[in-house]
């Protein structure tokens, strides 16, 4: 009869792969590795031991006894000395519940609770892996790090220029994960050298490659990566996210998996938004105090996450994640950094015997790689803040060159993208060098960055693909300088007379 109600309980498909989850207490939402081995008291519903213990002392405070527990527990639970009970002892003791129920007082039935599935998988840690488990090997493997070098090689198959900022990174993220597979090791030279986090803080223009260059690292190095903005950031208590929603975004990226999300990459976007409000009279929620609320995340602290939501609430498991492995990258523009630049730099340089002209670097391009960090907090970024992020550096403003290369040499360069679309109808797709330069011309004169690049071609290319499917004829297409400049078309190439009469052929067939 036992197992016949075992079966009701069955649960869906869905749940198969629950083992790979830890269990979550369900009145404290606490997950086992933090609270204890968890009882199940129906299936997929548990409860870890200190609550269980607070409803039995709270049910004996109230005057009930083992049988009341019972009657709570739809009959499940039993005392110690009781465990050992026959078929038989099982229907007297239901006639006991029976005649102890108190009239018009009815306790929860924990176990009909199972019927909503208890709690999701969203929201449930998974449990550690076994060390043994096979996966496919990551491009860059951070457990042998490979030497800076290899690690730009990699990242040069797909990001065009940037050279600088490649070469930095890289050396950053070298260092970082020596420095976590040291303290995992706990390869202790008692030396007293602590190796400090290498936080990154990327400044470049709006479409210069920063997220695409955390992007790709990521990806190469097979670590989980939360990509937030900063603008949605506000002090705890206030309407926005918590600053500790980015921890809980990475913990979501990485399966929920806490080992993995504390090896993992936190990218905040926009950082140049939680400047200090110049003449702020009112307390500046979403930005000063955002920047103190993340200095202890990006020094490295154990913080309490909510586990599938992006805010604690009492329905949600939360999870303890330390931060001092993450590695924190944070990119904005900074838009009137520049100025502030310029303005030191002008002032030095036309003081003194050697002065040179007042406005010698008013036209310099890339002046952003000037940057110190005297210029950062003038431009608001509090001290602490900026002194978290040791690594400081630029990315260049794309020019028209590195625009037509980014179009053409990446691994997933958009032109290869069109190229492999219209393979798919046998169609070739040419473009002309002029045409190339021509929409890198336009591509600048947005000011997006590479960003312009792609909204450009889905222009031109549009009239392309409606025409090309209905004219099995054409064999290749050579997008032309005139053609971008609006003053002719494209250049189409029908097929060769064999491979006409050869697809007729087929179609035939
Ligand atoms: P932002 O600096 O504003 O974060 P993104 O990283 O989002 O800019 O860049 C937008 C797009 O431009 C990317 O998806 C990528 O395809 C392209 N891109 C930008 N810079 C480069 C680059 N140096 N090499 C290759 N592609 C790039």
């Amino acid at each position: 009869m036992a197992l016949d109600e075992e079966k009701n309980y069955t649960l869906d498909d869905s749940d198969e792969k629950k083992d790979d989850y830890e269990n979550v207490c369900y009145v404290c939402h606490r997950t086992e590795s933090t609270a204890g081995k968890m009882v199940q008291v129906a299936p997929g519903l548990h409860i870890c031991p200190d609550c269980l213990q607070k409803t039995f002392d709270s049910v004996a405070n109230m005057g009930f006894g083992m049988d009341s527990i019972n009657s709570l527990f739809g009959g499940k639970v039993s005392s110690p000395a009781e465990n050992v009970t026959d078929g038989e002892d099982d229907t007297k003791d239901d006639e006991k519940n029976v005649t102890n129920h108190i009239p018009n007082i009815s306790f929860l039935n924990l176990s009909d609770l199972a019927g909503f599935g208890g709690i999701p998988n969203s929201q449930r840690i998974k449990k550690k892996k076994k060390k043994d488990e096979k996966k496919e090997p990551p491009v860059i493997d951070i457990k042998n790090i490979p030497p800076p070098h290899e690690i730009k090689a990699k990242l040069d198959e797909h990001v065009v220029g940037q050279d600088y900022a490649k070469k930095v990174m890289s050396v950053a993220v070298f260092n970082h994960y020596k420095r976590v597979i040291q303290s995992e090791n706990l390869l202790d030279d008692d030396d007293g050298v602590e190796i400090e986090k290498s936080n990154m803080l990327m400044i470049g223009p709006t479409g210069s490659g920063k997220t695409y260059m955390v992007k790709t690292l990521a990806r190469l190095l097979d670590v989980p990566l939360a990509i937030t903005d900063a603008t949605s950031l506000t002090e705890a208590g206030y309407i926005g996210d918590d600053i500790e929603s980015v921890v809980s975004k990475l913990l979501a990226a990485a399966d929920n998996d806490v080992e993995r999300a504390e090896k993992g990459i936190i990218f905040i976007d926009e950082i140049d938004k939680l400047a200090k409000k110049k003449n702020a009279h009112q307390r500046d929620v979403s930005g000063e105090s955002v920047q103190q609320g993340m200095l202890k995340l990006l020094e490295g602290a154990e913080v309490e996450v909510p586990v599938g939501a992006s805010s604690k609430n009492a329905m949600v498991p939360m999870a303890a994640i330390d931060t001092k492995n993450i590695l924190f990258i944070c990119g904005g523009a900074f838009p009137e950094l520049s100025d502030i630049i310029k303005e030191r730099l002008n002032k030095s340089s036309s003081m003194g015997f050697v002065a040179d002209l007042k406005d010698k670097y008013d036209n310099e391009e890339n002046i952003l790689a000037r940057t110190t960090a005297e210029d950062l907090r003038k431009f608001g970024m509090i001290p602490e803040f900026i002194g978290r992020l040791p690594v400081v550096f630029s990315l260049e403003t794309l020019s028209e060159d590195m625009l037509v290369r980014i179009l053409t040499e990446p691994k997933n360069a958009i032109l290869k993208q069109y190229q492999k679309l219209l393979r798919y109808d046998e169609v070739n797709l040419e473009f002309e060098e002029g045409a190339l330069r021509a929409i890198a011309s336009l591509a600048k004169e947005k000011e997006l960055g590479a960003r312009a690049l792609r909204s450009i071609i889905e222009e031109f290319m549009l009239d392309i693909m409606y025409e090309i499917p209905k004219d099995e004829n054409i064999g290749t297409v050579i997008i032309t300088e005139d053609y971008i400049l609006k003053k002719g078309g494209p250049k189409i190439i029908p097929r060769e007379i064999g491979v006409i009469a050869n697809r007729q052929k087929v179609a035939e067939n």
